[in-house]
């Protein structure tokens, strides 16, 4: 995913002697003027607002995460060569660390504040009352989990319902049930009464078949190429480089860089467009079938005749069926192939194993 920067805006850090709470370039608490300790970290103000001044930018861009002085642990900036303090050289000193995410951007506006002192209504964001000067600081809020941040995972369910087991049971009784009943079998004594068979032919002609694919997907020999639409093909982290695309962007979220600054940062992806497409294609497809049927035990083809140029013949499928008659009663069976067919002359009796439903599962001679 790319990262896509919005700004900058200034961030908080609170006293955590007097509780007052400070713009992120102050490095002396305005209101007990303590220095700000190196492990005192930045937060969000109430309203986030981004700076605009290029000049500005540029140079909270060029200077990186503080360096608080290892001899007097005063905060310099990232970029100074030795503390503005003490006048040592910083590169003993620890810089601050950068890249927390702090929470979601917060540019809402948030309503005016009232001074517990003497009344007057301050903007939220204002550390101290304009009026007496009393601190008007707010619990920190705590930083929000990224929002971007991939899905936490549920609790699981643990535990089937217990209505599931006893619908799983229930159907497993009926199922072995029909089971058993299907294959209780009986025999009976069957005389063949008469028989009849089928032979078919399909006559295949090349056709058009319709498809839909990606345009790039679409086979060579496609006989025409219907209506296209553009549809999101694939997302990815960088915009293609020659294919329409859209930006889709995550909520903006606030990256501590160390210096007193936020950086409002977006996760992005790109869905690139393609065409979709309809096409169709010349297809060998059943046209027609052609059948011959008879009563005896000699089964032949049909004559399909001379086809034309864009026909020709597709599969073959034969039947067989042997009619026997039973004690009031008459089943079908069909023999797999001719040379059982012609085995089942008319008025010879068999034994017949009939299944519940019925169905015929094994001749035997009588
Ligand atoms: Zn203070
Ligand atoms: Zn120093
Ligand atoms: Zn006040």
């Amino acid at each position: 995913m790319a990262r896509k920067s919005l700004g900058y805006t200034e961030l908080e850090w609170t006293c955590p002697f007097c509780n007052g709470r400070n713009p992120g370039t102050v490095t002396i608490c305005g209101n007990c003027g303590s220095p700000q300790p190196e492990d005192v970290e930045f937060h969000q103000p109430v309203k986030e607002t981004l700076i605009t001044d290029a000049e500005q930018v540029a140079e909270i861009e060029s200077r990186g995460a503080d360096i608080h002085c290892a001899y007097c642990g005063t905060r310099n900036p990232g970029d100074a060569i030795t503390c503005s303090q003490c006048g040592a050289e910083l590169t003993e000193g620890e810089q601050r660390e950068s890249g927390q995410v702090l929470g979601a951007h917060q540019d809402k506006d948030v309503p005016d504040v009232k001074c517990p002192a003497c009344g007057t209504m301050n903007p939220a964001e204002a550390p101290m009352c304009s009026q007496c000067g009393q601190n008007l600081a707010a619990p920190v809020t705590e930083a929000k989990p990224r929002p971007s941040a991939t899905a936490t995972v549920g609790k699981k369910q643990s535990g089937v319902p217990v209505l599931a087991i006893i619908g799983i049971a229930l159907f497993g009784c009926i199922a072995i049930f029909l089971f058993m009943l299907l294959f209780r079998s009986e025999e009976v004594v069957g005389t063949v009464q008469s028989a009849e068979w089928e032979r078919a032919v399909v006559i295949e002609a090349l056709q058009d078949a319709r498809y839909q694919d990606w345009e790039s997907e679409i086979p060579d020999n496609a006989t025409s190429i219907g209506r296209c639409e553009q549809r999101i093909h694939h997302t990815q982290p960088e915009p293609p480089q020659n294919a329409d695309s859209r930006e889709v962007c995550g909520t903006p979220y606030t990256v501590d860089t160390g210096s007193g600054f936020g950086e409002v940062v977006q996760d992005c992806r790109y869905e690139v467009f393609a065409d979709y497409c309809e096409y169709t294609v010349l297809e060998w497809a059943a046209l027609d079938t052609i059948v011959a049927t008879g009563n005896d035990y000699a089964p032949y083809w049909p004559d399909v005749g001379v086809l034309e140029e864009s026909q020709r013949e597709g599969a073959r499928n034969e039947d067989f069926i042997i009619i026997f008659s039973t004690d009031g009663d008459t089943v079908r069976y069909s023999p797999s192939s001719l040379e059982s067919f012609t085995q089942f002359q008319p008025g010879s009796e068999w034994i017949l194993e009939l299944n519940a439903l019925g169905g015929v599962i094994g001749v035997e001679p009588q």
